[in-house]
């Protein structure tokens, strides 16, 4: 049987472990930080993701730390509503869409691991410093300083590198990779504890990226103070805020943030006292790498945000990851030889996932928050449909998420996508 070696143990690597498992391999995982905790914030698990989860057994487990999304809204930064859909089964999908915190998403997947797999699997506080490939196999050099009794060196027929946006095997497979591709927007990461609006499963989406900026707002958690409480997942997007570090930990206020949303009047929630109540904010550059040229490089490759730092707006970074997850474990099962099952890997997902890299850069659906900005001066509107119609928004989200992968379900859809111009093209720079 083939020794796979998985380098890092975010929900990627993790997810990958899992999927190895389920065709018969037994890989090791190390891990470079001593202790793996629930770091992070929210995260959007789109239907096709949670298919995954399903498929790995672990969809009771999901829907025990996550919420369900209902429904997605639109709306100006005096809270007048531009355009809704419904999300997931509600849609008309075959699966749910779920929101969940990013570390319960992680803590879940390292337990099914450990039950699955046994303890032994993951070696945490090793950190991979470098390797070195040849005909037979690759040998791994790790940083043990918080594991003394870790090995230093490992010897792999196969290495998958999962070590995230600042990955340590992409930067010596492709050094020029680590440069970053910076949006010029800061987003603050926050979350709070409140009872929670409309469905107890809407996600909202507020403001302008003119004026203003944008703030998008969903639960990850229900009843986290046995009150009914909800946890509130929250982003705001902010302009002309000088880069941040590439690193997901960065603890801030929310002083500069708070009183942005002031003229946002909703019945339901009051984004202010949101805002000033949060628990936690965190600040990250809207960051991603350039589409990379190549992923597997003999027996060594590249998988998620290793492979495909993303946007994390657009919602798809974890969820591609656990599609990458499925085909390699696939590939390797199905292909004795390891390189070339590394190398048919990357011909199935590297091209598609590239594209998302570069069209989350636009502002995908989010677009039609500027649309409504420039139609209607910035001012409060008296009726939607005289600027900005319905059939319209419908062709934008028809056409956004057919190309996502995710085309809406017959009969909810644009009857006449034709009608209006894409407003798409621009996205994909
Ligand atoms: C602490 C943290 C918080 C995050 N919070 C959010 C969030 O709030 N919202 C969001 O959308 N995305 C967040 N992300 C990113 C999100 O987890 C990823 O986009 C997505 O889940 C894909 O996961 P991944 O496993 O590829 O990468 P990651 O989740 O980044 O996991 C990579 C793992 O590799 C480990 N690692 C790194 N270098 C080495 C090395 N040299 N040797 C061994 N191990 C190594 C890291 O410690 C980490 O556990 C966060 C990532 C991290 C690490």
């Amino acid at each position: 049987m083939l020794d796979i070696v998985i380098i890092g143990a975010g929900p990627a690597g993790l997810a990958t472990a899992l999927r190895l498992h389920q065709q018969g391999f037994r890989p090791r995982i190390f891990e470079a930080v001593p202790e793996i905790k629930p770091l992070g914030v929210g995260v959007d698990i789109k239907p096709y993701a949670v298919k995954e989860l399903t498929e790995l057994g672990l969809y009771d487990a999901f829907c025990a730390i996550s919420v369900e999304a209902k429904e997605s809204i639109f709306y100006t930064g005096y809270g007048q509503e531009i355009f809704g859909e419904h999300c997931g089964r509600h849609m008309g999908y075959e699966h749910d869409q779920r929101f969940v915190h990013r570390g319960h998403l992680q803590m879940m997947l390292y337990r099914a691991v450990e039950e699955r797999m046994g303890k032994e699997t993951i070696t945490t506080g090793s950190r991979c410093v470098q390797f070195e490939q040849d005909d037979n196999g690759v040998t791994l050099t790790f940083d043990t300083t918080h594991n003394p009794s870790a090995p230093k060196q490992v010897r792999a027929d196969v290495v998958i590198g999962v070590d995230g946006i600042r990955s340590v095997i992409r930067s010596q497979l492709m050094p020029e990779s680590q440069r970053t591709h910076f949006s010029g927007l800061t987003l603050y990461r926050g979350v709070t504890v409140m009872p929670p609006f409309k469905t107890g499963g809407s996600i909202l989406h507020i403001g302008d990226p003119i004026r203003q900026g944008t703030i998008i707002v969903y639960p990850i958690q229900d009843n986290v103070d046995g009150k009914g409480s909800q946890l509130v997942n929250w982003v705001v997007e902010q302009d002309e805020k000088p880069q941040t570090e590439e690193d997901w930990n960065q603890e801030t206020g929310v002083r500069d943030i708070e009183h942005i949303f002031d003229d946002c009047k909703l019945d339901f929630l009051d984004v202010s006292a949101m805002i000033r109540n949060a628990r936690e904010c965190y600040l990250f550059p809207l960051i991603d790498h350039d589409p990379l040229p190549q992923w597997s490089f003999g027996r060594v490759t590249l998988l998620g945000d290793a492979a495909h730092a993303m946007y994390p707006r657009g919602g798809n970074s974890v969820c591609q990851a656990f599609v990458d997850a499925r085909v390699i474990a696939e590939k390797l099962a199905s292909i004795t030889d390891p390189v070339a099952a590394l190398a048919a890997y990357e011909t199935e997902r590297r091209e598609q996932v590239n594209w998302l890299v570069k069209a989350s850069r636009g502002e995908g659906p989010e677009v039609v928050r500027r649309i409504v900005e420039e139609r209607s001066g910035g001012k409060p509107f008296d009726n939607i449909e005289a600027i900005f119609p319905h059939e319209e928004a419908l062709a934008i989200f028809s056409e956004y998420h057919a190309k996502a992968g995710m085309r809406i379900p017959g009969g909810k859809e644009s009857k006449d996508p034709a009608k209006y111009k894409s407003v798409f093209t621009a996205d994909v720079k």
